[in-house]
């Protein structure tokens, strides 16, 4: 079983969360936990190095954003950045880069992650 963590960002909290993300046997990548993280934390233990292509559906045992408990997330197509998502807002402003667009959900996502 492969399994990662991507690094994504509180849109409420602009906390940094951990989300593990597990290689189902259809090829797909689903999200499976989330928990806060240190980023500094997250840079020594090498995350950050590999991609993850897949549609990050989330799986039954997902408990949400640990920050607000959103559900969702978005990518930053700017910055290639996950963000924690309500599901309604239409315009959103990431809490990496600043970027402020219209929200556009992807169906696949390119991310880059680590090693668990
Ligand atoms: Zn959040
Ligand atoms: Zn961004």
């Amino acid at each position: 079983m492969e399994a990662n963590i991507v690094i994504m960002k509180c849109s409420s909290t602009n906390g940094f969360v951990g989300v593990r993300v597990q290689k189902m046997e259809d090829g797909d990548w689903h999200r499976t936990w989330a928990f806060k993280i240190n980023p500094k934390t997250a840079n020594r233990e090498g995350y950050d190095s590999t991609m993850i292509h897949g549609s990050l559906c989330c799986t039954e045992e997902f408990p949400g954003c640990p920050y607000c408990g959103n559900m969702s997330l978005y990518y930053c197509c700017k910055c290639k950045h996950i963000v924690c998502y309500n599901g309604t807002d239409t315009h959103v402003v990431c809490p990496w880069c600043g970027y402020s667009a219209a929200l556009r959900t992807a169906e696949y996502l390119n991310l880059s992650a680590g090693r668990f």
